[in-house]
C-alpha cells in the first residue's frame, strides 16, 4: 500500500448516508474515499424525503438542485382508515411555515446520483463498482487504530486502502455489523412489502400535487403508500407481515400485490386505467438496530446502523442526519487523534433517541387501538408534536409529551427500546 492509497476516512456505499458522511468530512478539509460496489445511477425503493431532511440538504450544498428538479413537491401527509376514509392531511406548513416545510419525492436513481456527484465535486474521491469485501484492523490501542480495506473492482482487480476510520454505510447489507454481530432485529416488526410504478395513475392538485397517501387496509398491519413521482409516475407499495404476505402464501409477486390491491378500493380506483410499468419487486423490510454505533476506527451510519419500518419516510432523514452526527464526531475525533468508541461513536445515544420516537410512532400506527383521528379528537393540544414527528423534527424539537399522551391513548406493551452497549475498552473491534 503507498501513501496514496491512505485516506483519514475510507466510507463504505454511496447511497445517502455515504454520501453525505464523505462530503461533510471533505468539507472539514480530511482525506476521504467513497466506495460503492455498483454504477450509478442504480434502483433504489425509499422515495419520499420527510420534511426536515431540508437542513441536511443546505449544509451538504445540494438545495439549489432540488429547487430546480422535476421531483414533485411533497407538502403533506394524508392517512386512510381500515374503512377507507380519508383524515384531514398534515399539511406541514402549518406547523412549520417557511421553506422547510416543503420537500420532495424523488427518483432515488437520480437522487442518490447527484448526492454521490456532489459528494465528488466537493473532494471525495468516488470510486464506482468496487466492492469492499473485507475490513482488516491493525493495533489493539484505540489511539492508534489502523484501517484497510480490501476492494474487489468489476474488472475483476483486487486493491488494499488504507485510513484511519472506516465508516460502513452499506445499507441494509450492514457488512459490519453482520460480520461483528452486532444486529439485534424487532421481532414485532417482521414486515415484507411489494412494490411497483405506474405511469398515468391518479395525482392529486394543486398543494396536494406532491402528497404522500398512507392507506391501510382491511388486513391487520397491512398499509400501502402512495407516492407521485416525476414524468406522470406513481410509486405504489403494499407493506405487510411477512408472515401474511409471503411464507405460505401461493402466487408470483404480482397475483400476491394485485390480490392485495382487491383489499383496499382507494388503491384500486386510484390506479384503474393506468400502465404498469415495472415488475413487483419484494423486500423484507426488518427493522433491526446495532448493538454499537462506533468501535475503535469505525462507525455504522444509515441502514448499516439500523433500519425502521418504512411507514413514516423516516429512512433517508435518518442516513443523512446520521451522515452530520458521525461526520461531526469524526472530524472532532481526527482532531484530537482519538479514534476510540467512545469519541467516534458519541453522537450515538442522541442520534438513537431520534429513532425511537419514530419507532414509537410506528408501534402506535399498528396498534389495535390506534388511529390518528381519534387521538386527536382526545389530544387536539399534541397536534403540533404529531406533525413535527411527520416532518422528522425528533432532533430540534421536543416530543416527549407525544410519546407519553400516544402511551395513553393505545397499549404498546410490546415496545422496548433499543440500546447502544457500552464499548469494552482496549479491544479494536469493540
Ligand atoms: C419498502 C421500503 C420503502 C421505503 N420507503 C422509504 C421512503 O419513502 N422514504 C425514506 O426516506 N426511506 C424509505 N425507505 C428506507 C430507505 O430506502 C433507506 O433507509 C435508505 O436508502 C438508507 O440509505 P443508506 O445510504 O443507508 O443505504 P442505501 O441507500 O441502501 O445505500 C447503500 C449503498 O451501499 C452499497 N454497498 C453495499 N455493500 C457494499 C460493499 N460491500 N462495498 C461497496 N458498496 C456497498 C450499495 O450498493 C448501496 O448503493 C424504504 C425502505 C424500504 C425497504
Amino acid at each position: 500500500m503507498t501513501e496514496s492509497d491512505r485516506y483519514d476516512v475510507i466510507v463504505i456505499g454511496g447511497g445517502p448516508a455515504g454520501s453525505a458522511t464523505a462530503t461533510f468530512i471533505a468539507q472539514g478539509g480530511r482525506s476521504v474515499a467513497l466506495l460503492e460496489r455498483e454504477r450509478f445511477p442504480r434502483f433504489r425503493i425509499g422515495e419520499s424525503l420527510m420534511p426536515a431532511t431540508y437542513w441536511s440538504l443546505e449544509r451538504l450544498g445540494v438545495l439549489g438542485k432540488m429547487r430546480c428538479s422535476h421531483f414533485p413537491h411533497k407538502r403533506s401527509v394524508q392517512f386512510f382508515s381500515k374503512s377507507g376514509r380519508a383524515a384531514v392531511p398534515f399539511y406541514f406548513s402549518e406547523t412549520e411555515p417557511g421553506p422547510s416545510s416543503q420537500t420532495w419525492q424523488v427518483d432515488r436513481g437520480e437522487f442518490d446520483q447527484m448526492l454521490l456527484e456532489n459528494a465528488r465535486a466537493q473532494g471525495v474521491d468516488v470510486c464506482q463498482e468496487a466492492r469492499v469485501t473485507d475490513v482488516l484492523f491493525d493495533g489493539e490501542r484505540a489511539r492508534a487504530v489502523a484501517v484497510a480495506v480490501r476492494v474487489r473492482f468489476n474488472d475483476g482487480s483486487e486493491r488494499e486502502l488504507g485510513s484511519r476510520v472506516v465508516v460502513d454505510a452499506s445499507g441494509q447489507s450492514a457488512f459490519l455489523a453482520r460480520r461483528l454481530k452486532l444486529k439485534q432485529g424487532d421481532p414485532n416488526l417482521m414486515q415484507s412489502s411489494f412494490f411497483t410504478r405506474y405511469r398515468g395513475a391518479w395525482r392529486g392538485g394543486g398543494i396536494d400535487e406532491g402528497a404522500t397517501l398512507i392507506l391501510y387496509t382491511a388486513e391487520p398491519r397491512t398499509w400501502f403508500w402512495y407516492i407521485p413521482l416525476p414524468d406522470d409516475i406513481v410509486s405504489v407499495g403494499v407493506v405487510g407481515p411477512l408472515d401474511r404476505l409471503v411464507k405460505g402464501r401461493d402466487g408470483t409477486p404480482q397475483q400476491v400485490f394485485d390480490q392485495e390491491v382487491a383489499k383496499c378500493s382507494a388503491v384500486h380506483e386510484r390506479i384503474q386505467g393506468s400502465e404498469q410499468i415495472q415488475d413487483v419487486r419484494v423486500l423484507k423490510d426488518f427493522s433491526y438496530s446495532s448493538r454499537r454505533i462506533a468501535g475503535n476506527g469505525w462507525v455504522l451510519v444509515g441502514d448499516a446502523f439500523g433500519f425502521l419500518d418504512p411507514i413514516y419516510s423516516s429512512g433517508v432523514f435518518l442516513a443523512l442526519k446520521g451522515g452530520e452526527f458521525a461526520a461531526d464526531s469524526i472530524l472532532a475525533a481526527l482532531r484530537q487523534n482519538d479514534l476510540s468508541a467512545a469519541t467516534l461513536g458519541r453522537h450515538g445515544e442522541q442520534f438513537l433517541a431520534g429513532v425511537e420516537a419514530f419507532r414509537k410512532l410506528v408501534y402506535a400506527y399498528y396498534s389495535e387501538d390506534f388511529n390518528f383521528a381519534g387521538f386527536l379528537r382526545r389530544f387536539p393540544e399534541r397536534k403540533d408534536d404529531l406533525v413535527n414527528l411527520l416532518i422528522g423534527n425528533v432532533y430540534t424539537k421536543d416530543v416527549t409529551g407525544l410519546l407519553e399522551s400516544m402511551d395513553e391513548f393505545c397499549q404498546l406493551p410490546e415496545y422496548q427500546p433499543f440500546r447502544i452497549e457500552e464499548p469494552l475498552p482496549g479491544t479494536v473491534k469493540d
